[in-house]
């Protein structure tokens, strides 16, 4: 047994799994987090390689993910997707098995005699495992090799491997459910386009119309009206009116007017009965709903045509104020039909369209909701955007959002009482009562709850944090509703997301992130640039791989601060750092504040003035599984960003968004030839003023 690691070590760790949990918690792509995780962990424990296995419980197999590897091979490459069948290869499942780490070593007699001819075959001294678990499930397994020398694994090196497996976890878990997300997306947009043939437009107010007053001029008959079900209120809802003589419009009384079906219970026969239905005021068999509803709309005789898609209910056609004893033909009835089947088709092609459009809006807001939540240190800033993001979400008012975290006696508090300083005056309930019971199975076991709660829906979901939860996440909603499999899972992606952001809130503390970071702009500092320097330079010299640098200085500062005042050039700044921060591959470039108006990029794996596209043939960390963004090589960065910058609008007089502002941008680089960090740092500087030097606003590399 190794000894217990001094203190300092123990903080090396959290550092560590932070930064880990950090560059993870920002991206939802998948091939991004897996290629993230496996370089930061091969580089944390400086081991030969670390790649990740899918496990399939069902399949018992476990298949590569992603590799990477110091010096990939074409075995290597091909390695990833490669499925290993558990029940061939007793060994690979112990670990899955167990849930605990499994290692081994080639010298160990006590191996497989398999495991070690594969070990043999493929150079592996070493090997550890640990399982990757989700939830009480394990989905996978994460493991290093080292092939340099026969390393023993230390405890240290297993409760390292361990801590990184959970945020890994949930990282990959998260990018996964975000997957299914976007390709529900894209199998709607299919479906949308081939129903969209069916009708001329998507838009459900035109269609609708016409539909109305094509009833009205071919029945000769008053009044027509269109309603439109919504499932998710029980409710018929009135969308169109139309009286002979004039079109649909929004004139009406009584229009978007929400009837529930709850109440209704001859309205939802008629939707529901599939049948062409005439009413008459003088039958004494009208349902009561029904008569009110005819007088309400001053009529004594209706007919409605139930509208119908596949199946489903989705609207009625109702046709009013004829004569009581108006008899209609079969060819009347049957247009009617007809046009009743068109309806359907329109509003189910109205109500894609509507989903499709909302969930093209909510990937556009998960990227930046997890954006924002990796970006955050501030507890109270995760909460808020959280609750405010959930409530976007549920359409504001229509439902209620509440965190609560666990305080210190272990009880569900309100967020704001659980972050309270001490002695600080906390606004709100104090008598903020018990959870209920939905609350309480969310926390004891760990998973989401969906159900009915004081005559509306909740929905909790327990923020999970290695193995306890920390808190949960609640919506209700004051009326009863369904919570769909995807909304459920949008609200899981944002409350993991949100639970790694309170543990890394919580881990380091603000003071310490204070000591790396630009309070002005959130990037790192000018220290922890050098740090992070120096790592990336003896890394690249070690392994021969190329590395970039780009300088960026704002043109004629002293200027815009003169004209505009020091707050609008610190608004400046930060909008700035933001740019170079959305322009970068996250988790692999490392953007930082220089010093007051001039930033610096280190790019990894990236030559420094190659051509467009040139960094495909590097290898990177990306490894075989991980497209290289379009456009590579330092000098198209710093040119995109370069121009990026040109052409966006900063705060200016008034604080609108109307001032430019230009960067010039010097780039150095090396693939090969030796070169200190600090070499590295001057040769970006003197292209920056060779930039400088020739009229500024533009990029210059160094030679
Ligand atoms: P050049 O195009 O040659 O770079 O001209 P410049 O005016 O940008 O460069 P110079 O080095 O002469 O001046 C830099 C200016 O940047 C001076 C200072 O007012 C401004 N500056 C530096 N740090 C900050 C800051 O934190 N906030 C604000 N608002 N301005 C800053
Ligand atoms: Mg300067
Ligand atoms: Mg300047």
């Amino acid at each position: 047994m190794a000894a217990k690691p001094p203190g300092a070590q123990t903080r090396d760790l959290d550092a560590v799994v932070y930064e880990v949990g950090m560059s993870l918690a920002g991206s939802l792509v998948l091939e991004e987090v897996l290629t993230t995780v496996v370089r930061r962990i091969a580089e944390a424990m400086d081991v030969w390689s670390c790649a990740i296995h899918d496990y399939d419980e069902e399949r018992r197999t476990r298949t590569c993910a992603a590799l990477w590897t110091r010096e990939p091979t074409q075995e290597d490459i091909g390695w990833v997707g490669h499925v290993i069948d558990l029940n061939e290869r007793p060994s690979c499942a112990a670990v899955i098995d167990t849930r605990r780490p499994v290692e081994a070593y080639v010298d160990d007699q006590a191996i497989d005699p398999d495991e070690r001819a594969t070990m043999e075959r493929t150079g592996e001294k070493a090997t550890l495992d640990v399982p990757l678990i989700y939830g009480d499930k394990v989905i996978g397994v994460l493991g290093v090799v080292e092939t340099r020398r026969l390393r023993r694994f230390t405890d240290d090196d297993k409760e390292l491997l361990l801590r990184l497996a959970q945020p890994a976890a949930i990282a990959i878990h998260n990018a996964r459910m975000f997957r299914r997300q976007e390709e529900r997306a894209r199998r709607l947009t299919a479906l949308l386009g081939s129903s969209r043939a069916l009708t001329a437009t998507v838009e459900q107010g035109e269609v609708l119309s016409t539909v109305a007053s094509e009833a009205v001029a071919a029945l000769a008959v008053p009044r027509s009206a269109i309603l439109v079900f919504r499932p998710e209120l029980d409710a018929l809802v009135l969308e169109t009116m139309c009286e002979r003589g004039e079109h649909g419009s929004g004139t009406h009384d009584g229009l978007h007017t929400i009837h529930e079906l709850g109440e209704c219970p001859g309205e939802r026969a008629i939707l529901e009965g599939g049948v062409v239905v005439e009413e008459h005021l003088s039958d004494d068999a009208l349902a009561a709903d029904r008569r009110l509803a005819l007088e309400a709309w001053g009529v004594d005789a209706c007919l409605s045509v139930p509208l119908a898609f596949g199946g489903r209910p989705v609207g009625i056609l109702r046709l009013g104020g004829f004569e009581q004893d108006r008899h209609f033909s079969d060819a009347e009835l049957e247009f009617i039909s007809g046009l009743g089947e068109l309806a359907g088709v329109a509003i189910n092609n109205a109500r894609l369209f509507r989903s499709q459009r909302e969930q093209s809006e909510r990937l556009v807001g998960l990227f930046e909701t997890s954006r924002r939540l990796a970006s955050s240190f501030d507890a109270h800033d995760v909460v808020a955007h959280t609750v405010r993001e959930l409530s976007a979400l549920f359409g504001g008012s229509a439902a209620e959002v509440e965190v609560r975290l666990r305080n210190g006696e272990g009880q569900y508090v309100p967020s704001q009482i659980a972050l309270a300083q001490d002695g600080e005056a906390v606004e709100g309930p104090v008598d903020f009562g018990q959870p209920g019971d939905l609350e309480l199975r969310a926390v004891t076991e760990h998973v989401t709850v969906r159900g009915r709660e004081d005559g509306g829906s909740a929905l909790v979901v327990p923020l999970v944090v290695k193995e306890h939860a920390e808190g949960y996440v609640v919506v209700r909603t004051a009326k009863p509703r369904e919570f769909a499999e995807n909304e459920t899972e949008v609200v899981q992606i944002i409350a993991n997301q949100a639970a790694v952001a309170l543990e890394n809130a919580g881990l380091y503390g603000r003071i310490e992130l204070l000591a790396i970071t630009d309070g002005l702009t959130g990037l790192y500092n000018h220290r922890h640039f050098y740090e992070r320097m120096h790592q990336e330079c003896a890394r690249a010299l070690r392994y021969k791989l190329p590395l970039s640098l780009l300088m960026i200085d704002i043109d004629d500062f002293k200027k815009f601060n003169d004209e505009y005042g020091h707050p609008l050039g610190d608004q400046v700044l930060r909008d700035v750092a933001e740019m170079l921060q959305t322009n970068v591959r996250r988790g692999v470039d490392i953007p930082a504040r220089y010093g007051g108006e001039e930033f610096v990029i280190i790019l990894p794996y990236t030559a420094g003035s190659t051509a467009v596209g040139d960094r495909r043939r590097v290898p990177g960390p990306e490894g075989p599984t991980g497209p290289p963004p379009a456009g590579s090589g330092a000098s198209v960065v710093g040119e995109r960003i370069r121009r990026d910058i040109e052409e966006a609008l900063f705060p200016g007089h008034g604080g609108r968004r109307s001032a430019h502002i230009t960067v010039s941008v010097g780039v150095a680089g090396f693939s090969g030839q030796a070169l200190s960090a600090d070499e590295l740092v001057r040769h970006a500087d003197k292209a920056l003023y060779a930039a400088k030097h020739k009229g500024k606003n533009r990029l210059e590399v160094s030679e």
